[in-house]
């Protein structure tokens, strides 16, 4: 765990935060500010500043079956969803956690901004 990292801090429930799903590596919930009507974060536990540096043991896990099962928890299977992971600055990353955004409940646009 990183001291000053908050998505550790919630990953170790150092700060209370109601999970929507978890497993002993990987934890999601509600993102602080919701930028769809769902709007979830999946956050290994362990910490990772970014994609490039997680191994596929976590990734994999992420999309093969953590996504899933979100999906299916907030029924998002018919309409559709979209992941997102902002990478460094350029990518407008702005917690240096790895987390996976998962969105749903309305029309995406493209090109995102
Ligand atoms: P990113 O810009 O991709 O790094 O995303 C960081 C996300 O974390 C933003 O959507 C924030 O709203 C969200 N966030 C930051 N702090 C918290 C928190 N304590 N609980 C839930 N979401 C948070
Ligand atoms: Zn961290």
């Amino acid at each position: 765990m990183s001291q000053d990292c908050i998505f550790c801090k919630i990953a170790w429930k150092k700060i209370e935060t109601e999970f929507v799903y978890e497993d002993d590596k990987v934890v999601a919930f509600k993102d602080l500010n919701p930028q769809a009507p769902i709007h979830i974060l999946i956050v290994p536990r362990e910490h990772f500043a970014e994609i490039l540096e997680a191994p596929a043991s976590i990734t994999g896990h992420i999309f093969s079956n953590v996504v899933p099962v979100l999906v299916d928890k907030f029924g998002l299977e018919s309409n559709g969803f979209r992941l997102v992971i902002n990478t460094g600055k350029q990518g407008g990353q702005t917690v240096e956690h790895l987390h996976v955004h998962l969105l749903g409940g309305r029309d995406m646009t493209w090109p995102p901004g």
